[in-house]
């Protein structure tokens, strides 16, 4: 290698601009590498987005940073945006189910919930449901388990078919977006996965974790930025000095030379040569770049699966909203086959979207009870929601004004076995040594976890270009 060594970053969401700054900090060999992000649309920031909306900015994609894993965190430390981190003002949550909202047992948001009684209490099971749940403490252990299985086998197995659909599937659903009975025990839900591991009963080991876990850890779970996620994008952008930043171009090909270098092929007819690249896309732009030179790791890529959501923002008339519980909203299980899948109270959840008391804001997730919603003329979704919104809170009136966010192919799906195709795939990429897949579709979708990625992603190429 002759010189400071050319980088490139294809896709400019989180993960690649995370990676791509971390790379503006780093010297080679004595050098500065030479970057360029490409990015397939006009904008950056992938599923980070945040737009004006009635008076304010809210977030179409994300809308919460999880504190327990510390990137995102450090990063707003960083980009000198940490002091402006707010809480939210509520953090309880319900489910629909049986015919009304039922608040969510405390502490089940992070991750177990603070001991049983709360979930009997609750509501959410049945009376013969609760039963059903309760058999777990006379059963037998699982016998030895597979190295992984579905959240939905091991819940079902245990506490019954009750629990995971009105608990467990809403909770998982909310953020993975999808059928439990195939998302992986081990990479979607690895607390419960210890706890079936380490107790006869799952019962007894929740109840075990409840007590081991103190419940006022301290600080929130979730934070966000006023203004919009899109600062953290904003911020990075502004951070990453001489890198060249081609938007607008989709990579479609990347090409090992014999001399260890690579071609990146755009749609626009660009060849591009690097010394090194992170494919920091979903799995199926990856699958495509590196089907010719790269095709075991290709067909491993095209086995994770990606479910689409619609993000539905609506602002009413105060007058028109009965007055809310204080929670932050309310999760609805797949099976009530609802338009709605989740509905966030956003102008009492978070103190900078309350800018007029006249409005309320909501913001409500389509796409899990009924995925053909997200492709629903625009009027029709809006409408449909209304109507679950009238048939949960007692909505009066349709929204004054409405914003409909489409995410195609948006969620990975960390289905059974998910961590070991993980592995392979990293095996299959020995021979590209100096290109790295990062991002959401491998270890974590959440925002912090993709920053996580990308940055140990930079790392791992520099220390692969060191001399
Ligand atoms: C509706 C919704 C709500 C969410 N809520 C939360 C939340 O509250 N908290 C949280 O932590 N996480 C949340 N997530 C998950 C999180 O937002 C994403 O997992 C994360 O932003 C993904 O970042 P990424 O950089 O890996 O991928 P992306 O953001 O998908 O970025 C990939 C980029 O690559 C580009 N690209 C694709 N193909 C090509 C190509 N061939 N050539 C060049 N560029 C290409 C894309 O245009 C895109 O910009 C949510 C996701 C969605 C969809």
């Amino acid at each position: 290698m002759n010189g400071a060594p050319q980088i490139a970053i294809v896709g400019g969401g989180i993960t690649g601009l995370a990676a791509a700054r971390w790379l503006t900090r780093a010297r080679i060999g004595g050098e500065r590498p030479r970057l360029t992000v490409i990015e397939a649309e006009q904008r950056l920031g992938g599923k980070i987005r945040s737009q004006a909306f009635a008076g304010t900015t809210v977030d179409l994609g994300p809308e919460a940073l999880l504190t327990a894993v510390p990137a995102a965190l450090r990063l707003c430390h960083e980009l000198d945006l940490e002091d402006e981190l707010v809480a939210p003002l509520q953090s309880r949550t319900a489910v629909w189910t049986r015919g009304r909202l039922r608040e969510l047992p405390a502490g089940i948001l992070g991750g177990l919930p603070d001991g049983i009684g709360p979930v009997l209490r609750s509501g959410i099971l049945s009376p013969i449901g609760a039963a059903r749940a309760g058999v777990d403490l006379m059963l037998p252990a699982g016998g030895r388990m597979e190295p992984d299985e579905s959240v939905g086998s091991l819940v079902r197995r245990r506490l019954g078919s009750e629990a995971l659909e009105r608990m467990i599937d809403p909770l998982l659903g909310g953020i993975y977006g999808g059928d439990p009975d195939r998302l992986s025990l081990r990479a979607t839900a690895p607390r419960l996965h210890a706890l079936a591991r380490e107790h006869r009963s799952l019962i007894r080991g929740l109840m075990a974790a409840g007590q081991a876990t103190p419940v006022a850890s301290g600080g929130p779970t979730f934070m966000t930025l006023p203004g919009g996620l899109a600062r953290l994008i904003t911020g990075l952008q502004r951070e990453l000095g001489p890198t060249e930043v081609i938007s607008g171009e989709r990579v479609h090909r990347v090409i090992p030379r014999p001399d260890g270098r690579y071609v990146l092929r755009t749609d626009t007819g660009r060849r591009l040569e690097v010394d090194a690249a992170i494919l920091a896309v979903p799995a199926y732009a990856a699958q495509e770049m590196l089907e010719e030179s790269a095709p075991t790791a290709a067909a491993e890529l095209a086995g994770i699966e990606y479910t689409s959501v619609a993000v539905v923002w609506l602002a009413f008339r105060a007058a028109a909203v009965p007055s809310l519980p204080e929670r932050s909203g309310f999760l609805v299980p797949r099976g009530e086959r609802r338009t709605l899948s989740a509905c966030t109270w956003a102008s009492s959840k978070w103190p900078h979207l309350a800018t007029r008391p006249d409005r309320v804001l909501l913001r409500c997730s389509v796409g899990r009870g009924r995925p053909e919603a997200t492709r629903l003329d625009e009027r029709t979704l809006v409408s449909d929601v209304t109507s679950d919104l009238r048939a949960a809170i007692g909505i009066r009136e349709p929204p004054v004004e409405w914003h409909v966010a489409r995410w195609e192919r948006a969620m990975p799906q960390y289905h059974v076995g998910h961590l070991e195709r993980v592995e392979r795939l990293e095996v299959a990429l020995r021979h590209l040594p100096r290109i790295r897949l990062a991002g959401a579709a491998y270890h974590g979708m959440g925002v912090p976890q993709c920053i996580a990625q990308g940055e140990h992603a930079a790392t791992q190429i520099a220390t692969a270009l060191r001399p």
